[in-house]
């Protein structure tokens, strides 16, 4: 199997890239049937290691076209300077930026002065992850709301998702590309494809969900309802966070083999042999563990305890 060379599909993207009303650009714009369109974007690689969307942006900016759907569509690819060097990113997590409330020193800051205008244009936002340990299954996180939920089923991409109640953010004083959608009362969704890196069949569902998405929005301008379109698609199973485990220092390490949903029972030892003790506060699924070398400095949490989400 040929190695598929990054850089050469970033490059690929750029030499093709048109950005329509944008002046980034890194992005690519293909216009809907009418002008007053709704607009959907997407988003791809915003943190550089997870590049496994690629295949199918280059996909989309082939085949889309002009007219080609009702909606007006924006290709979004994001961290670049971190994908140059396959990092999560540079000097400020990208996907935490989109605050605009201090002056933008960092090149990540930078590119997001450069990224807002596109998210000011969208009416749908979907942005693709992928989870820096490895992954049971492909899953969406984003807060708890009824349309949010219903796009989820309509996109068919995955049959778990993580949520917190609506208003709680992700990180408190931070804000992601699809919170900032999301502030501004338009819909923004975050998918987790898989483990980062490339993989044909993550990038098979990259494509399918945002040719999904621009199907569903073919067919909402033609008039028929959201929830008529979701009608018989199958439910998800949502959880939200119980626990988040903080660091404690070089001293607390996680046992190895804890992926995105290992299922944990409260009680059980958490903790790698020689580590600070660590249970399990509940019984649950582990989500985003953390695992870092003896001369990296420990992450802010090294896991979150998941537990099925009980709406009010
Ligand atoms: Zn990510």
């Amino acid at each position: 199997m040929t190695r598929v060379s990054v850089p050469a599909l970033v490059d690929s993207f750029l030499a093709a890239a048109r950005p329509g009303p944008f002046e980034y650009e890194a992005c690519h714009h293909v216009a809907g049937r009418r002008s007053d369109a709704p607009w959907l974007v997407f988003g791809f690689a915003i943190h550089g290691n997870e590049h496994g969307s690629l295949p199918a942006l280059l996909r989309l900016q082939r085949e889309l076209e002009d007219g080609g759907q009702e909606a007006h569509v924006t290709l979004l690819l994001g961290n670049i300077d971190a994908i140059e060097k396959d990092v999560r990113f540079v000097e400020e997590d990208f996907n935490r930026v989109f605050t605009f409330d201090q002056p933008a020193k960092s090149c990540e800051r930078k590119r997001a002065e450069r990224v807002r205008p596109i998210l000011d244009r969208a009416d749908f936002f979907l942005d693709f992850h992928q989870t820096q340990t490895k992954t049971r299954e492909p899953f969406y996180t984003f807060p708890w709301a009824r349309e949010l939920v219903t796009w989820a089923r309509v996109l068919g991409l995955a049959e778990v998702g993580l949520t917190r109640p609506m208003g709680q953010s992700f990180s408190p004083g931070l804000k992601c590309l699809d919170e900032y959608v999301r502030d501004r009362g338009k819909i923004g969704l975050t998918i987790e494809t898989g483990y980062r890196g490339q993989d044909v069949a993550q990038a098979e569902l990259v494509y399918r969900g945002a040719r999904r998405a621009i199907d569903a929005w073919n067919r909402l301008v033609s008039g028929i309802a959201l929830d008529d379109i979701v009608a018989t698609a199958p439910p998800i199973r949502w959880y939200q966070t119980e626990h988040v485990i903080a660091s404690a220092g070089q001293e607390l390490r996680l046992r190895a083999g804890l992926e995105n949903w290992t299922e944990v029972r409260a009680g059980e030892l958490l903790s790698a042999a020689g580590s600070r003790e660590l249970t399990s506060p509940a019984t649950g699924y582990v989500l985003f563990p953390k695992y870092f070398g003896p001369d990296e400095s420990p992450p802010p949490e090294l896991a979150r305890i998941a537990v099925p989400f009980q709406s009010s």
